[in-house]
């Protein structure tokens, strides 16, 4: 017999396939959707589906009944050198809007009754984020809005959506604005990481006394949550009365040269950084956790330092087999 069951969509993805882990680890029967499996770890799902949500038919076949919670993490999504170019602004409106909008449809239609939808922090204006020592990213700071990003726009697009479905029918939506995510199991190259797993790989790369490019001055600023804390995050929202939107984000904010030096520090390398031009988003960004506190009776807690070692061990790992499978080519 199946009990509580759970649908993950994006669950071959970074957070997605932890979700699924951590779900099956609940007792869960999981159904996981996702245009690809997740290229570095076997996923738990009981079922996984191989299909692109931004067809209709593919959303229907995979809400087939009722799930007890259904999660909706699929975006097209990538790091800054993927977001902040510009050269995928029409792919991204265009492909995570279909997303959203197909998905709610169909859970509405086949009488979910709860979902959760990850937003972002890219959804708060730039102007509150200029300052890289004193950003403003409380909840009820989004408005007026302004975000740097057509990725932030169509975050809160989506989370407009969701709220006018729970207005409007039967269904509850749970709103969580993360704040960097990052933990072993994520892209680290190829151009869709980000921050912590490009700079873990860098200084993984680098000889002891060598030297690694980061994009900007490097003063900018922002706050990184490892990813078991931000599940945690995730299923208390979940299961609370609470719709949100809520940050969850961690407030331990470094800069990005802070952040390359606690890396180095990490693979016990003296390293030094060079500062080339990139895409960078706003100066200063730092989750404000006083709602999730307040209402949730929880926020992240543990050290950046704790989460960026298991990642980089991760990083080194995954870099000493690639050689060494590209050594038996
Ligand atoms: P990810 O890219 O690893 O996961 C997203 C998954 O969605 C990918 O596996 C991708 O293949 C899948 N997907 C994309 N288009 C799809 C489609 N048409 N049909 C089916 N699947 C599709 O990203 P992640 O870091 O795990 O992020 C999960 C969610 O959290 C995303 O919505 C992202 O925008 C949001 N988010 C993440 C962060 C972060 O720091 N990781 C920060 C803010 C918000």
């Amino acid at each position: 017999m199946i009990g509580r069951t759970a649908l993950v969509l994006g669950g071959g993805g970074f957070i997605g396939g932890h979700l699924t882990k951590r779900l099956k680890r609940e007792g869960f029967w999981v159904r996981a959707v996702d245009l690809k499996f997740n290229p570095f770890a076997e996923t738990p799902a009981d079922d996984f589906l191989i299909g692109d949500l931004r067809d209709p038919y593919m959303c229907r076949h995979c809400v087939d009944r009722r799930f007890d919670e259904v999660y909706q993490l699929a975006a097209d999504m990538g790091g800054a050198g993927y977001l902040f170019t510009g050269e995928h602004d029409a792919e991204v409106l265009h492909n995570s809007a279909t997303i959203n909008l197909n998905v709610l449809d169909v859970c509405h239609k086949r009488n979910v009754k709860r979902i959760f939808y990850s937003s972002s922090a890219c959804i708060y204006p730039e102007r509150n984020q200029l300052d890289p020592d004193n950003p403003n990213c409380a909840e009820e700071s989004a408005y007026p809005a302004a975000p740097d990003s057509e990725y932030g726009w169509e975050k809160l697009f989506s989370e407009r959506l969701y709220l006018a479905y729970a207005r409007n029918f039967a269904i509850e939506a749970r709103i969580a604005r993360f704040h960097n995510v990052f933990g072993p199991e994520g892209a680290w190259r190829g151009g869709r990481e980000k921050a912590p797993a490009a700079v873990c790989r860098k200084v993984a790369e680098a000889p002891d006394g060598g030297e690694i490019e980061i994009w900007g001055d490097g003063a900018q600023t922002r706050s990184f949550l490892y990813v078991d804390e931000c599940l945690e995050g995730v299923t208390r929202l979940m299961r609370s009365d609470f719709a949100g939107p809520v940050n969850i984000g961690s407030q331990e904010m470094v800069s990005i040269n802070q952040l390359a030096a606690l890396v180095a520090n990490i693979a016990g390398k003296r390293i030094s950084i060079r500062h080339i031009k990139g895409p960078l988003g706003v100066r200063g960004r730092n989750s404000d956790n006083r709602l999730v506190r307040s209402r949730l009776g929880w926020a992240p807690e543990r050290p950046l330092r704790e989460g960026l070692e298991k990642t980089y061990a991760w990083i080194e790992a995954q870099l000493a087999s690639s050689s060494a499978n590209a050594g038996r080519d």
